[in-house]
């Protein structure tokens, strides 16, 4: 559905300073499967989701929807032409959410992508949305500072999915949120996913939330994709050191991952990719670098559709 081959977008920074937001990406998403992006804050998960739907510019490298190569730069008209078929779900509900705007008004400009003018179909469309995503049909009269954050989530939710997209990034569409509402989200949108077939890019900094919807797992460090594989293989085998030490400060409890959490907890901060230098973006804080990791790590296939890039797996 969205093959990303070495996708790249860089900031710059003034005085000959470029930041390196996602760097060389190659990524792929198949129908009805959801992909989980996981890393730190300032790993450049959302940046790449953002370029997949338009809403970033990229530097280089190709990103495929189905047979289309994707516009490096989204016009207006590319916005109109893909928003029917490439949706986003955000992190933030209420600044998604146009505040002068009933429920009414902000799912009708969905449908109206496809066409559609009739109030009254529109009505009983949103209606049964509303209910599908657990809210009420009378909802659709209200303005989104009378909902909490988990319905203003599910209201993100509908707009994005009603018009039956081809494939949806989700931008932690979850960590606005209590953690209880958290659970609430994902069930719904794990029963929307098998109801529907979605094939989806799961941004989130929760390794286990990802785990749980996610038929594969991509694992993001400053601008890199460091491993990626099936979900549980990642998660229970885990090969690079930063994924390993990522499980080991998951917080929660499982007996599973018990040999996982012998490793320590992952120490100091994610740095700059500002300038970074050719070698392992990982290398300032991985326990196990060596001299070799100012050279630039090779991508080893672990296993089958299993890949991580690390000079220890390499040996
Ligand atoms: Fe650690 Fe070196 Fe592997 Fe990077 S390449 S993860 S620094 S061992």
């Amino acid at each position: 559905m969205i093959t990303l081959q070495n996708v790249s977008k860089y900031f710059s920074l003034g005085r000959g300073q470029q930041l390196h937001a996602v760097d060389d990406v190659s990524l792929t998403v198949a129908a009805e499967t959801v992909v989980g992006l996981v890393g730190e804050s300032g790993s450049g998960k959302s940046t790449l989701g953002r370029m997949i739907v338009g809403l970033h510019t990229r530097d280089t490298g190709e990103i495929c929807y189905q047979n289309d190569v994707l516009p490096a730069r989204f016009r207006p008209v590319d916005h109109v032409r893909y928003a029917r078929h490439l949706q986003m779900i955000f992190q933030d509900p209420y600044a998604s959410l146009n505040p002068r705007m009933t429920v009414f008004d902000i799912l009708s400009e969905s449908l109206r992508l496809q066409g559609q003018t009739d109030t009254r179909a529109m009505s009983d469309t949103i209606a049964d949305w509303l209910t599908t995503v657990g809210l009420h049909p009378d909802h659709m009269t209200r303005y989104p500072h009378e909902f909490s954050g988990g319905q203003r989530q599910r209201i993100g939710i509908a707009r994005a999915l009603m018009i039956e997209p081809d494939f949806v990034v989700c931008d932690e569409p979850i960590s606005a949120l209590d953690v209880s509402v958290q659970a609430q989200i994902i069930n719904l949108l794990a029963e929307l996913k098998e109801r529907m077939g979605l094939t989806l890019l799961f941004i989130a900094h929760d390794l286990s939330m990802v785990r749980y919807i996610s038929d594969r797992m991509a694992v993001m460090y400053l601008g890199k994709i460091i491993e990626e594989g099936p979900s549980d293989e990642v998660f229970f085998n885990p090969q690079h050191p930063y994924t390993q030490l990522l499980i080991a400060s998951n917080p929660e409890p499982d007996p599973d991952t018990e040999r996982a959490r012998s490793v320590e907890p992952i120490r100091g901060e994610i740095t700059s990719p500002v300038n970074p230098g050719p070698g392992c973006r990982f290398a300032d804080r991985c326990p196990k670098a060596s001299s070799q990791c100012t050279t630039p790590p090779p991508e080893v296939i672990v296993s089958e559709g299993h890949r991580a890039s690390c000079h220890l797996l390499a040996e």
